[in-house]
């Protein structure tokens, strides 16, 4: 066995980063490679990067500069440091990072991390290694799993990827560039790695996908199943306390994820479901496939199945030709709706990108003051569904201890955290919280059974928060 090395790896942008980040440590692991917190410590530093805004992908380029002072330090002790780029600014720049940053060993794109060994040999070898195809082969397949005891080191909340890539070219976004054409996993699959975590102390499981509501992977009985059909599946396998999945298109909401929501308990009644825009105008613009009368039919439909059901969504504004009215028509629609949170994006131009040939028409002071309007409202909504939890009693499933010594945070099923003083052993549990207070966007309040609460309680107003 070759002697241990050090891997850092750094992650940028979603939850399917932050997946296959983690996949790619379990892969090295087989070359014996150990992760560590210190770049300078490492070996190996993996760049996983974003692509999706100007601002993100920029991100990787500052921080390749500090990473080459990092490599020289340690070429002064007379030791070497290999410097990947991973993710989407490697699949959409492929051999233009190693001109602009000739300090990259390695690039490689996000379906082709199966290979990374390889990769980093060839590199050693050749001094260069770059590799974003879309090969053939079932990557999940080849990638490694997490041993027993790295699924418990990482905690009681996992990601599985289900889904990745798409379909639905809107006009702004690079995803169906650098993530290529929608492709589902096979249920068995995904079945074995739920059972897996659930084996190793996995409370709740977030099944994610660019698309993740398009899913359409083959099943035993050798059918494709919808996520709704996977969802109900996964709500068999003991262990299993909640059940979440993100990103949906309001598209492809079908009736099967609609009667999830209504018969598996297990699955939590918070969905992300971006919208983007509250004006038909700039929607079709976007090539979004849906109109807004649409979006509002499809929030009905699941308020039907769950009354208890929140949402959250993504936005962008500025997007070419947005006027004045066509974002007073999205502020309508956050106001119509009502959200539990949201993210909200100054359009980004891509490059590639329909929309990126479009001229801009919306002022950067404009696009601002629009964003900045937007934030409040959301903000504004969000301070209101948290406050409504006061004098309620909620599940809460308790993750860790907080950093305030006594305090174990968890999150409710709408993803609020909520704090309360308990003994860690709570920790993997749902139990029920008496809210008492709100500090900043957390919850704050005591165990409703009193088995596991520490003595002496300091009253909710008292707590300050630590995590
Ligand atoms: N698949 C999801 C959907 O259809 O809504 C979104 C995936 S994308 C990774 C996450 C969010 O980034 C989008 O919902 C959008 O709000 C934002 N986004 C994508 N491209 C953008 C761009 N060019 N400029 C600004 N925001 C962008
Ligand atoms: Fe991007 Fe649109 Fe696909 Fe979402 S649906 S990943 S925004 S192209």
């Amino acid at each position: 066995m070759k002697p241990p090395r050090k891997l850092h790896i750094k992650s940028y942008g979603c939850q399917m980063n932050v997946y296959d980040a983690q996949r790619m440590v379990d892969t090295l692991a087989r070359e014996n490679f150990v992760e560590t917190d210190r770049a300078e410590d490492a070996d190996l530093v993996i760049l996983n990067t974003c692509h999706i805004r100007e601002k993100a992908s920029e991100k990787v380029y500052s921080e390749l500069g500090r990473m080459r002072l990092a490599k020289q330090a340690r070429a002064r002790d007379g030791r070497n440091m290999r410097i990947a780029v991973a993710g989407c600014v490697a699949q959409a720049e492929g051999e233009e990072i190693v001109r602009r940053a000739p300090v990259v060993d390695v690039v490689v794109g996000p379906q082709n991390y199966q290979n990374l060994p390889q990769l980093l040999a060839r590199a050693e070898r050749d001094g260069k290694a770059i590799e974003t195809e879309f090969p053939a082969e079932d990557k999940f397949a080849l990638l490694a799993q997490p041993r027993p005891a790295q699924i418990r080191a990482r905690g009681i909340s996992a990601f599985v990827t289900v889904q990745e890539g798409c379909d639905k070219f809107c006009t702004f976004c690079v995803v169906p560039y650098t993530r290529g054409a929608e492709l589902s996993r096979p249920v068995v699959q995904i079945i074995d790695e739920a059972k897996r975590l659930a084996d190793n102390g996995v409370r709740e499981l977030t099944l994610i996908g660019q698309n993740v509501n398009a899913y359409h992977g083959e099943g035993p009985d050798g059918r494709n199943w919808p996520l709704g059909k996977l969802l109900h599946r996964l709500g068999e396998i003991p262990g299993l306390a909640r059940l979440r999945y993100s990103t949906s298109h309001p598209r492809d909401v079908d009736d099967s994820l609609i009667a999830a929501h209504r018969d598996l308990p297990t699955l939590m009644p918070f969905v992300h479901l971006p919208v983007q825009s509250g004006s038909d105008r700039i929607l079709s613009a976007m090539n979004r496939k849906h109109t807004v009368g649409d979006y509002l039919a499809t929030i009905d439909r699941f308020r039907k199945a769950r009354q208890d059901i929140a949402f959250s969504s993504d936005f962008i504004v500025g997007f070419p030709g947005e006027s004045e009215q066509d974002f007073s028509a999205t502020l309508a629609l956050v106001m119509q709706i009502g959200y539990a949170a949201a993210y909200s994006f100054k359009y980004s131009p891509r490059p590639g990108t329909p929309a990126a040939e479009i001229e801009e028409t919306v002022s950067a002071a404009d696009m601002d003051e629009r964003l900045v309007r937007l934030q409040q409202l959301i903000d504004s909504q969000q301070s209101a569904f948290n406050r409504a939890a006061i004098g309620t009693r909620v599940d809460v499933l308790f993750e860790r201890a907080a950093r305030n010594p006594g305090q174990i945070v968890g999150r409710t099923a709408y993803l609020q955290p909520a704090h309360v003083m308990a003994s860690p052993e709570i920790i993997g549990q749902v139990l029920p919280v008496k809210i008492e207070g709100l500090k900043r966007y957390s919850l704050l309040g005591q165990l409703a059974s009193s088995e596991f609460s520490r003595g002496n309680q300091p009253a909710a107003s008292s707590v300050s928060i630590g995590a």
